[in-house]
C-alpha cells in the first residue's frame, strides 16, 4: 500500500525531499511556454508549507546526459514557481554535496529550496544507488509527485526509496493513480477507449491491453489507416505501417472473439499534402484517391463516434483523430472533444496531444481528469506497472 502526503502531519523542522516533474516546454528564447506542471505541484507544496516543513525540490529538465548544460538549468522554473506561489524560492546551483546540505539546514522552516537539474549528474538516469544516497542526505522524508517521470527507473524516484526512512506519494501522484484505477481497474461500464495519434507502433501495447478490458474501442487518427488497410481497403498515401497489418488483423479478431465493439472511421478528410493551404475534400473511407492522404476523420465518422460514446459510463482517450495542429484537419478531434465533454461518463484524458486538443476546444473543466504524463499514462494503458509507483509500494514506511 502506498502512503500518501495526507498521512504526513506536523512537519516542523522536517526536510521533505520532493521529486516533481518540472520538465516544462520552452520556446527558442528559453521562455517557459506552458507552466501547467508547476501549477499542478502547488497543492503538494502548499500542504507541506502549512505543516511547517522545509520543502526541498528535485526535478529534471531536458536531456543534458550527465553534463552541466546552462540551457537546462532549473533556475527559470524556480523563478516561475516563485511567481505562482507568491513566496520566496531559494535556488541552489547543484543537487548534492555539503554546500547544498548546509544551505538547506540553514534555511528556516516553511522555506522552499529548489535544487539544480538532477540530470546534470550521470547517476540520476542510471538509477545509481550511490547518487540516491547523496540525495538522501538532504531530506528526512521523501515525496514523489513526478507522475510524468514514473515510467522511468531513475535514482530520484526509484533507488532513493531504498535509502530514505519514509517515502510517500504527493497529491498529483495520488490523483493520477486514483483516476486511472477508477477508469481501468474497476470501471463503471460501458467502458470506451478512444485511441488515436500518428502510429500503431507507438500504441500497439496499449491497443493489445485495452482490447482485453474495454467494451468498445474507437480507433482514429493516422493509426486507423493501418487497420483500414488490414480490411483490404486502399488508403492512398495515408500513414500506413505495412509491417503491422498482421498485428492489426489480430486486434480486430481478438475484439470480435471477446465481443468488444471496434469502430474505425467510415469517412475522412483528405489532402495531397499536410499544409494549411492544402485543397481538402471529404471522402468515404472506401474512396480515398491514390495520391491523397487521410488527415482527419470525416463528418459521418464524427457522428458515428459520438453515438458510440453516448451511453458510456467511462471514457479513456489517448491520441487525436487527425492532424489537429492545423485548423483544416482539427474539426474531427475538436468535435469529439465536445462529444466526450457532453457525456455523463467519467472522462480520463491521456497526456500530451489529447490534453492540448482539450485545451484548444475549451473543454478542460468538463473533463473528469486530464493526466499530466504522456509516456507514463501510455505505460499504464499498456497494462504495465510504473517503476516509481512500485518503488513507493515497496518502501519501508
Ligand atoms: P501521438 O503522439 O502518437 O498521439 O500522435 C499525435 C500526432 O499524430 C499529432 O501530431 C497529429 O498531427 C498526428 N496525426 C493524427 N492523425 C494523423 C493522420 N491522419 N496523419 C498523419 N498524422 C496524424
Amino acid at each position: 500500500m502506498i502512503k500518501f502526503i495526507d498521512s504526513l502531519k506536523n512537519l516542523k523542522g522536517k526536510r521533505v525531499l520532493c521529486r516533481f516533474d518540472f520538465n516544462v516546454p520552452t520556446d527558442e528564447h528559453g521562455n517557459i511556454t506552458d507552466d501547467v506542471r508547476i501549477r499542478r505541484a502547488l497543492p503538494t507544496i502548499n500542504y507541506l508549507l502549512d505543516e511547517k516543513a522545509k520543502v526541498v525540490i528535485l526535478s529534471h529538465r531536458g536531456r543534458p546526459k550527465g553534463k552541466r548544460l546552462p540551457e537546462f538549468s532549473m533556475e527559470i522554473v524556480a523563478k516561475r514557481l516563485e511567481r505562482l506561489i507568491k513566496k520566496d524560492v531559494i535556488f541552489i546551483d547543484d543537487c548534492i554535496g555539503d554546500k547544498v546540505k548546509e544551505a538547506i539546514d540553514n534555511a528556516p522552516d516553511e522555506s522552499i529550496i529548489f535544487l539544480e537539474n538532477l540530470r546534470f549528474h550521470p547517476g540520476e538516469s542510471k538509477n545509481d544507488i550511490e547518487f540516491a544516497k547523496e540525495l538522501s542526505k538532504l531530506g528526512d522524508i521523501y515525496l514523489d509527485d513526478a507522475f510524468g517521470n514514473a515510467h522511468r527507473s531513475h535514482a530520484a524516484n526509484v533507488a532513493i526509496t531504498e535509502v530514505m526512512p519514509i517515502s510517500v506519494g504527493g497529491f498529483l501522484m495520488k490523483d493520477e493513480i486514483t483516476y486511472f484505477n477508477r477508469a481501468l481497474q474497476n470501471p463503471l461500464r460501458p467502458l470506451v477507449a478512444i485511441v488515436g495519434g500518428a502510429k500503431v507502433s507507438d500504441k500497439l501495447g496499449a491497443l493489445e491491453n485495452l482490447v482485453d478490458r474495454v467494451d468498445k474501442i474507437i480507433i482514429g487518427g493516422g493509426m486507423a489507416f493501418t487497420f483500414i488497410k488490414a480490411l483490404g481497403i486502399s488508403v492512398g498515401k495515408s500513414l500506413c505501417e505495412l509491417d503491422l497489418i498482421g498485428k492489426a488483423i489480430d486486434i480486430i479478431k481478438k475484439a470480435k472473439d471477446k465481443n468488444v465493439k471496434l469502430y474505425l472511421p467510415v469517412d475522412c478528410v483528405v489532402a495531397k499534402e499536410i499544409n494549411v493551404n492544402a485543397d481538402v475534400k471529404v471522402v468515404p473511407i472506401k474512396e480515398i484517391p491514390d495520391e491523397f492522404m487521410g488527415l482527419d476523420i470525416g463528418p459521418a465518422t464524427t457522428t458515428l463516434f459520438s453515438e458510440v460514446i453516448r451511453d458510456a459510463k467511462t471514457i479513456v482517450w489517448n491520441g487525436p483523430m487527425g492532424v489537429f495542429e492545423m485548423e483544416i484537419f482539427a474539426r474531427g478531434t475538436m468535435s469529439l472533444v465536445h462529444s466526450v465533454a457532453n457525456t455523463y461518463a467519467l472522462t480520463i484524458i491521456g497526456g500530451g496531444d489529447t490534453d492540448v486538443a482539450v485545451h484548444k476546444a475549451g473543454e478542460v473543466d468538463r473533463m473528469s481528469y486530464i493526466s499530466t504524463g504522456g509516456g507514463a499514462f501510455l505505460h499504464l494503458l499498456e497494462g504495465k506497472e510504473l517503476p516509481a509507483v512500485v518503488a513507493l509500494e515497496n518502501s519501508k514506511f
